[in-house]
């Protein structure tokens, strides 16, 4: 006997019609340039678009991008609490450059509480469930309060990430998804970040390409995968923020 349960969930009129939005955007805006998606997001959802900052290079970029076309919209990082220094400074630079008031999202649990409840260095034994409980279920919880945003990933990025849209539907989250460096190769962005003499994480500056958690971040080798240093050794190469596509583009849900 079938357990309903298993069976796909099927969307509502409304999510359908959003997702068709979605796709629609993305043919029109296939070509454009970042700074023209990040203003036909601001244009279409105004307030209810937020941009996802990890402070890395890609992101640096599009905070200055967004500066130009919508300066007042909401910027929020997740503060996992196992953040580079680095990382912390980079932000004070930006804030101070350009005036943003980042909106810092927190897990439900301090790192004293998560090693009480489910054992000391929880990313060394599941770092899917540490994912979840300092990144995932924390920007779950956020972006209830939003209608659209906005991630710096890039197809070039990963085998995971290469039929990226510049608009797409996000059936985690249940809304629409901009990415608009989405095309845009990795000297492309550092050119953009050079020409506007943005701040950004020096840590880029010795091969650490791709910048997140403390404890799942090590420098790359020369000729390895930029994101090789990203939960390295333990086959995991997404948060959870950003599922894989299957071939059709249809997130992996
Ligand atoms: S990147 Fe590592 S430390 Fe950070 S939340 Fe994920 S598993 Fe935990």
């Amino acid at each position: 006997m079938s357990n309903q349960s298993d069976q796909p969930r099927r969307p509502s009129p409304e999510e359908k019609r959003r997702r068709e939005e979605a796709e629609k955007a993305a043919e029109d805006l296939c070509g454009s340039k970042p700074w023209e998606i990040l203003e036909w997001g601001a244009r279409r959802f105004g307030s209810s678009m937020t941009l996802a900052c990890s402070f890395g290079y890609e992101d640096v970029a599009l905070i200055h991008m967004l500066q130009q076309v919508a300066p007042d919209l909401d910027i929020f990082y997740l503060d996992t609490d196992l953040l580079f220094e680095e990382t912390y400074r980079t932000r004070d630079r930006l804030a101070e450059k350009y005036d943003i008031d980042f909106k810092r999202v927190r897990p439900a649990y301090t790192l004293e509480k998560q090693a009480q409840l489910w054992g000391d260095e929880l990313w060394k034994r599941d770092p899917d469930a540490c994912c979840f409980l300092r990144k995932v279920e924390p920007l779950s919880r956020f972006l209830k309060h939003y209608d659209a945003w906005c991630t710096g990933i890039r197809r070039e990025q990963s085998p995971t990430r290469e039929h990226t849209k510049v608009v797409e539907w996000d059936t985690q989250f249940q809304m629409v998804k901009l990415n608009p460096l989405a095309c845009w190769k990795e000297d492309q962005v550092w050119e953009y970040i050079r020409k506007n003499r943005i701040p950004y994480n020096p840590m880029h500056d010795h091969r650490y390409p791709s910048i997140g958690c403390i404890p799942c971040t090590r420098q790359v080798q020369p000729g390895e995968d930029p994101r090789a240093g990203r939960w390295s050794g333990t086959g995991k190469t997404e948060c959870g923020l950003h599922p894989a596509k299957d071939k059709k583009g249809i997130g992996n849900f």
